[in-house]
């Protein structure tokens, strides 16, 4: 038997309520038939007069005392029938859009490289919501039309084989017509699928990009991507509409023909003394009746082929192995050692690829240590794997002598406090874009950790100050404000391992120093990685590590370096020297 639990993905409970939102609708179904069966009841009691007999009355308020009480039945049974199939399928839904998204976060980085984030969307929106569709208004429908309509035409074969089997004998050759048309349906909604997911990846381009169009003043050659792929999008979609509509209506056709056919038969045997005038008109009127849920199922049926590419996305997406890490084990010392460490993000190429090669270095605790070098030598990406973004490929990282692959990411994050150039910020108030870093503070905390971080005097100055709500990714703020709402949040974290990436080459210098004091403040007595852009800022750091192409070029405090005559101290000079420049 078809397994729907997995085809759904669904979870026990789910599969148990669609079990029974099955079961309400069959009964829904064949509660319907009640009011059905007293109609024809009181039109052959109408028909009587025909055969010069006369009507019963008394049999006509018995049928309607009937009629209301299946109207009744009926109205209890949907009500029933709306909640096991809405309430729970939407329930189910909503569990799995969070459990995609809990899988998300739990996802290593080198997933989000090679995904964009449409893509994403598309997962936990779209095909969310293909599922909740299919969960209450097709598979219960569906399949309680197939149980009724089973009935139906079981009891009317025994009432009379011949009327039974020209009603139903065009039901098989139309469904064969729709599954016929199965795969061609699949293959064209999967381009279908495609062409949206382009279209809506160029919108989002588009709309990113649009400040830079506007001030370049590109014209409409810039946009031929987004136009292109919108007008594929159109072409997609009525091509889908034209086939699947095709089928479908060519199956209703050679259904609808069952209505000719079961007149023809009726006929034939009314004048051959086989069949009576009553029964054949009622197996007319529910020739009519039967085929409505029939040719509801057709048009059902191609929607069903659709959701299996949906949930083969979302499988392909929850089969992604997730980082893991013994839960937590407490670290204690923060001295971070890299042993023989090599790390490309690309894993599956070559070792050309590699960003970071055969590198050991110590990090002591408790000391300012400085990665420099030249751009794209590495610098961020060591940060990233201290705080196990990534996995190294070979060698180890080690906190405290605890290699970070054998602990749980969420855990390890909970040591360190982050400062980096791009900060992001949520579309909420600015108190509780602070609070982010530590959601168990108190709002003393929260004041103080933005006083901290030289925060206090631009906020007071928005305009419900804390409550101002910040638009999308803090967009109202300056370059610097973000910055220090950053150091906020980290200052309220108060983790052991602070990791910085000195971000404050393109500020004025007010910010600047308003930056600094805030770092300072930040860095009292922690493990400070900085990825230093600008030398003459780091010359007090502890340590500092030069890299150049992802290898150790030198290491050593900044008289040391200078005196060492290497690549240290010819970055130092050549940046001493642009400083004397000017236009
Ligand atoms: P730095 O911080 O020293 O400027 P990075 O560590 O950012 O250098 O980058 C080192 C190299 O890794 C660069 O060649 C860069 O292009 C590459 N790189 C950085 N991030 C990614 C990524 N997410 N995917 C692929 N390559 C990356």
């Amino acid at each position: 038997m078809y397994n729907w639990k997995e085809s759904l993905m669904l979870t026990d409970k789910g599969y148990k309520d669609l079990k029974k939102a099955v079961a309400a609708c069959t009964i829904t179904n064949l509660s319907l038939m009640l009011p059905f069966t007293v109609t024809i009841q009181i039109f052959a009691e109408l028909l009587k007069p025909m055969m010069a007999q006369e009507i019963s009355w008394t049999k006509m308020w018995f049928l309607f005392g009937c009629g209301l009480i299946s109207a009744v039945l009926v109205f209890l049974a949907s009500k029933n029938d709306y909640k096991k199939t809405y309430v729970t399928s939407y329930l189910e839904a909503e569990n799995s859009r969070i459990s995609v998204a809990e899988r998300i976060r739990k996802l290593p980085m080198s997933f989000f490289n090679s995904k964009d984030l449409s893509e994403l969307t598309t997962n936990i929106m779209a095909d969310c919501s293909t599922t909740e569709h299919v969960l209450s208004h097709i598979i219960p429908q569906l399949s309680a039309n197939a149980i009724s309509i089973t009935i139906i035409c079981v009891m009317m074969a025994l009432f009379d084989w011949r009327m039974a089997l020209s009603v139903f004998i065009t039901v098989p050759v139309a469904l064969l017509v729709i599954l016929g048309s199965k795969k061609t349906q699949a293959r064209l909604s999967e381009k279908q699928v495609e062409a949206k997911l382009k279209a809506s990846d160029q919108v989002q381009e588009y709309l990113e990009g649009i400040k830079v169009i506007k001030a370049c003043g590109l014209d409409g050659s810039k946009f031929s991507a987004l136009d292109d792929a919108l007008r594929l999008m159109k072409k997609m979609a009525i091509k889908m509409e034209f086939i699947t509509g095709t089928f479908v209506t060519g199956a209703q056709m050679i259904l609808q023909a069952g209505v000719g056919l079961t007149v023809f038969v009726g006929t034939y045997l009314l004048t051959g003394g086989s069949i009576e005038l009553i029964p054949m008109l009622m197996f007319f009127v529910i020739v009519v009746r039967i085929y409505g849920p029939v040719l509801v199922e057709f048009t059902l049926l191609p929607e069903l082929f659709y959701h299996r590419i949906a949930t083969k996305r979302m499988r392909t997406l929850m089969a992604v192995p997730v980082m893991e890490g013994e839960g937590v084990k407490p670290l204690t010392h923060w001295n971070i050692d890299f042993e023989n460490v090599s790390f490309g993000y690309n894993v599956d190429k070559s070792r050309e690829d590699k960003v970071i090669k055969n590198l050991s270095v110590s990090i002591p605790s408790d000391a300012i240590t400085a990665l420099v070098g030249p751009s794209g030598c590495g610098k961020s990406t060591i940060s990233r794997l201290i705080a196990r973004f990534w996995d190294v490929n070979e060698g180890s990282v080690k906190i405290g002598g605890i290699d970070v692959k054998t602990l749980d990411p969420e855990h390890l994050m909970s040591y360190m406090s982050f400062v980096f150039q791009d900060v992001v910020l949520f579309n909420d108030t600015v108190y509780n874009n602070i609070r982010i870093g530590n959601m168990e503070a108190t709002e003393e905390q929260v004041m103080e950790a933005a006083k901290a971080a030289c925060c206090d005097e631009f906020i007071s100055a928005l305009p419900q100050g804390y409550e101002t709500m910040l638009g999308e990714n803090g967009s109202t703020l300056s370059g610097g404000e973000r910055q220090r709402l950053s150091i906020a949040r980290a200052l309220l974290k108060n983790a052991p391992i602070v990791l910085l990436d000195e971000a404050t080459a393109s500020l004025d210098p007010e910010n600047e120093a308003l930056i600094q004091q805030a770092i300072s403040r930040l860095i009292e007595g922690k493990t400070v990685i900085v990825i230093a852009h600008r030398l003459r800022t780091i010359s007090g750091a502890d340590k500092i590590i030069v890299l150049q192409e992802g290898r150790l070029a030198e290491e050593g405090t900044h008289e040391e370096l200078m005196n060492n005559k290497g690549l240290y101290e010819r970055l130092y000079r050549i940046q001493q020297e642009s400083l004397g420049w000017s236009v």
